[in-house]
């Protein structure tokens, strides 16, 4: 029985399942969550944890890796055939490139995060389909679920099987299921004798699906309705890999469309308890998540040195290209972001090893940040090499001039913005915590479905509450403590102290202004998780500059100019996002889409209508009317 039709899910029920699948608690301090309260704690990151030396066995990794991308692993032939070559694939599975995160134990190389990160910023220099097919089976495949929540009989199975080089996949995604859950179909039902769970349903876009031999899949239980997660082997009777998708970029990817008709698993391939399916790949996602914001920092590092090689080199208009205003703009845009990118994500990497904070929200901010950062710094290289950005690795080869990738770093680059938690779902994730506090203390003034009862009861504790917090908010921001101690960076320092107080005075505002409208007004609520990021990306870039600064690091006083350059242009990211909460066409913008929609300008449309098939118009026209 297939079960992938489209079901009706109300908004309320896709809330709710966000919302069940939610971490509620936090054990450990977070920085950013600190800051939605309006408590700059430039302590929770400062010192800068650095790592200066590394073990020498991952240095002996690190190197035969680097030397086997360069020598041997050919980005430009695997974009343009759109196959990966299976024997270089072998050459890495020997190396033990499927099992870095893997514990010894099972066969692995048991790196910690940082220096997966390390490995992870490498591959982004190189090649994304490599990096999505390593990160793949790594980040959010089988190792890194079972590592977390498998029990020991399904890590002793399937861990070393991992190690060594077959393949993993994750398929959560469906026809009907892209960033809501809820409407999840793959279903699964526990059979008479309890022995075996039957899987039916349709996944989507499964990246590795082609190759992998073992899957990570989301489904629902008939009974419960509830989400778990499952080891699924591909050669099992039933599951078909029904076709294999391409894209823009990312031309090798082993991307599938998979089906499940009456798939047997046993019951012990559960992952974690039954129902905590989304839980754990939202935990799994915290570590996971940070692969990609450390393979765009290998990309924006690229970018960097072919702004830097083409604008002295280019001369146009009788100066380097590099010289020219508008041109120099963009270079210093490009190394100063590059610099925070770094800072946010190494930091984070590093933090995740000693599990002494919450990261979930900076997992977040990475991804969200450095994929749309990196993004900018690839669209100002094409624009800084001109046409030759434009023009393929393989034509700029054959005319004998210098591949630098910019064309296909930008087509492999684009889909950072949407895999993995798209831009949009990263902002929601953060604006929960953001209004989280609130929520806890002020919720049945925001609820829709409170009563006035509700309403009157909780005021004793509301007003309590805010009596308190709203005054010392305008404390904080009025009575700035000095940072003197930090020397030149007293100014940023004090601003991002400000910013914080503002940052949570601000989100109690809104909660006052839209109350039970809150939840829909996610430009507002957006504003706010960007300033957090600015302030995040601020404090991690002045952390780290003083820490090189400190131990004489090469290049920190070029460092220190970076982070200085950054935070400069980062204030006025912050003051502006600031003012639009306030100043803005939100509300106007809402109507003008709602017209689009609707079809009330889709006369705008008609050049665009003419290369249609009349029957596909015929087809059009009732549902235009
Ligand atoms: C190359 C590639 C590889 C992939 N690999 C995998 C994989 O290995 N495993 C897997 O399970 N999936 C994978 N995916 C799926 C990927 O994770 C999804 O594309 C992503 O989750 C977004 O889902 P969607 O494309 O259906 O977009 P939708 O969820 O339909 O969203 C469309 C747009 O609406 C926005 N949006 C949605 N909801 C909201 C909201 N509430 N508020 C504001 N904006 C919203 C989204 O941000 C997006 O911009 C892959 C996809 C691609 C293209």
């Amino acid at each position: 029985m297939s079960t992938d039709k489209p079901i009706q899910v109300s908004e309320e029920e896709s809330r709710r399942v966000a919302e069940e699948s939610r971490e509620t608690s936090w054990k450990n301090p977070s920085f950013m969550k600190e800051m939605f309260l309006g408590n700059f704690r430039f302590d929770l990151i400062h010192p800068y944890p650095e790592r200066t030396e590394w073990r020498p066995e991952f240095e002996e990794f690190f190197e035969k890796l680097r030397i086997f991308l360069r020598d041997t692993w050919d980005a430009v032939e695997v974009d343009h055939s759109g196959e990966y070559n299976m024997d270089h694939i072998a050459q890495l599975a020997e190396m033990g490139a499927f099992g870095m995160k893997i514990p010894k134990e099972y066969g692995g190389l048991g790196f910690d995060q940082l220096e997966y990160a390390q490995v992870m910023e490498l591959l982004g220099v190189c090649d994304g389909n490599l990096t999505a097919l390593l990160s793949a089976h790594q980040s959010i495949g089988v190792p890194q679920p079972l590592k977390l929540f498998g029990s020991d009989e399904l890590k002793t199975k399937y861990l070393p099987r991992c190690a060594k080089g077959e393949i993993s996949a994750f398929a959560l995604t469906e026809p009907e299921v892209g960033s809501d859950p809820a409407r999840l179909t793959t279903m699964v039902k526990l059979t008479e004798d309890g022995q075996h769970y039957i899987m039916n349903g349709t996944k989507l876009w499964c990246t590795n699906g082609t190759l992998a031999k073992l899957l990570v899949v989301m489904a629902k239980h008939e009974e419960s309705g509830k989400i778990s997660a499952f080891v699924v082997e591909t050669d099992w009777e039933g599951l078909t890999v029904q076709h294999r998708c391409r894209f823009m970029g990312l031309r090798a990817l082993a991307n599938a469309v998979i089906t499940f008709e009456d798939v047997k698993i046993p019951v012990g391939n559960l992952i974690g308890k039954e129902g905590r399916g989304l839980k754990i790949a939202l935990t799994t996602l915290n570590d996971g998540r940070l692969s990609i914001p450390n393979t765009c920092v290998g990309a924006a590092k690229g970018c960097l040195k072919i702004v830097r090689k083409w604008g002295a080199e280019r001369v146009q208009w009788g100066l380097p290209i590099g010289k020219h205003e508008s041109l120099a703009h963009k270079i210093a845009f490009i190394a100063s972001t590059t610099f925070a990118m770094e800072s946010i994500v190494k930091l984070t990497s590093y933090l995740s090893n000693d599990k002494k904070l919450d990261l979930r929200l900076e997992s977040a901010a990475c991804k969200e940040w450095n994929t749309c950062m990196g993004w900018d710094i690839i669209d100002e290289t094409m624009q800084i090499r001109g046409g030759r950005g434009y023009e393929t690795e393989k034509s700029l080869i054959s005319r004998g001039e210098n591949a630098w990738p910019v064309e296909r770093v930008m087509r492999d680059s684009r889909i950072n913005k949407i895999f993995e938690g798209s831009s949009e779902i990263m902002h929601l994730l953060m604006a929960r915590e953001a209004v989280d506090k609130h929520l806890s203390v002020a919720g049945a003034m925001v609820d829709p479905k409170s009563t006035i009862a509700d309403k009157l009861s909780a005021l004793p504790k509301i007003g309590l509450f805010y009596a308190w917090w709203y005054p010392t908010r305008w404390l904080k921001g009025l009575f700035t403590p000095s940072y003197l101690s930090y020397g030149k960076w007293d100014g940023h320092l004090r601003f991002i102290h400000r910013a914080a107080a503002k940052l949570a005075r601000e989100s109690f505002h809104g909660m006052m202004v839209f109350r039970e409208k809150m939840e829909r007004k996610q430009m507002f609520l957006f504003r706010l998780v960007d300033v957090v990021n600015e302030l995040f990306a601020m404090t991690a870039s002045i952390a780290r500059a003083i820490a090189l600064e400190k131990r004489n690091a090469p290049g920190a006083s070029e460092a220190a100019e970076l982070a200085d350059m950054f935070c400069q242009n980062s204030r006025r990211v912050v003051e502006l996002r600031f003012y639009e909460l306030w100043n803005n066409e939100d509300d106007e913008k809402v109507a003008v889409s709602r017209q689009v929609l609707k079809g009330s300008y889709s006369w705008m449309e008609e050049m665009a209508d003419k290369l249609e098939d009349d029957d596909v118009e015929q087809a059009k026209a009732p549902a235009a009317k």
